[in-house]
């Protein structure tokens, strides 16, 4: 679905309502994730009906390493030949050659939120392991690529990347915020450094005007995205305006 001129939400109920996102600016089309289909289907699929071929596709950057992202990777990239980045951090967990890090005190004993325990479950015991894939090359904080600026976002893992959007003033959050099963700071049990991931929000919603914020589970929020970032990371209760599913 469209949120914005030239930007796209994809993504269905599966892995916990994952979402990836495409940036079409001009000629210049990008992916933001792969959603968790190893075959990429969905994204393909969407690229069609947008009249597009696959070889269109001109890169994809990856918010993180953790594996409902991942799964069309490989594939995508395979059909697209599209070129990929992430943090330096993540490269080699997206490269299969590191295991994704667990919290010490997440365990298989349920955590709240309880919607996502049968991804906490996969998440403890390494289910699921998406198709390894070679990354192209390392963003940090501050790079452009496209028309977004990249955010170094460290907390729900030490590599997130968060992607701002200034001509649509949109930012591409990652998992640093969720809106399903609730709007959250992130799921608690699969966020390594939960404080951490606080002050990143915080951080961020002080340097970008953002409307939208388009996250990594569940629909994007719509409208005064910075200021329900703030309301979060204050502890406030917040009802954001949230894009149709
Ligand atoms: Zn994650
Ligand atoms: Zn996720």
């Amino acid at each position: 679905m469209q949120i914005a001129a030239g930007l796209y939400c994809l993504g269905d109920k599966t892995g916990g309502y994952v979402r990836a996102y495409l940036v079409e600016d001009g000629d210049s089309l990008t992916l933001i994730d792969t959603l968790r289909d190893k075959g990429g289907r969905l994204v393909l699929d969407y690229l069609r009906r947008l009249g597009k071929q696959p070889g269109d596709l001109e890169r994809i950057i990856l918010t993180h390493a953790h594996q409902s992202h991942l799964g069309g990777l490989a594939a995508l990239k395979a059909a697209t030949g599209a070129t990929v980045y992430s943090h330096d951090w993540e490269a080699d967990i997206i490269a299969g050659n590191r295991k994704i890090e667990v919290p010490k005190t997440t365990t298989l004993v349920p955590q709240k939120p309880l919607k996502i325990y049968h991804l906490q479950t996969a998440f403890v015991l390494g289910l699921g392991v998406p198709p390894p894939c070679e990354v192209d090359r390392n963003l940090k904080d501050g790079d452009h690529v496209g028309p977004l600026t990249v955010m170094h976002a460290p907390g729900h893992t030490p590599g997130s990347l968060a992607f701002y959007w200034p001509a649509r003033r949109a930012l591409i959050a990652g998992d640093i915020v969720t809106t399903w099963p609730e709007v959250a700071l992130g799921w608690p049990q699969i966020t390594l450094d939960n404080k951490q991931n606080r002050d990143s929000v915080g951080k961020l919603a002080d340097m970008v005007d953002a409307e939208i914020v388009c996250v990594g589970h569940g629909q994007p929020v719509i409208h005064e995205g910075a200021k329900v970032m703030r309301e979060l990371v204050a502890g406030r209760a917040t009802a954001p305006e949230l894009a149709k599913a």
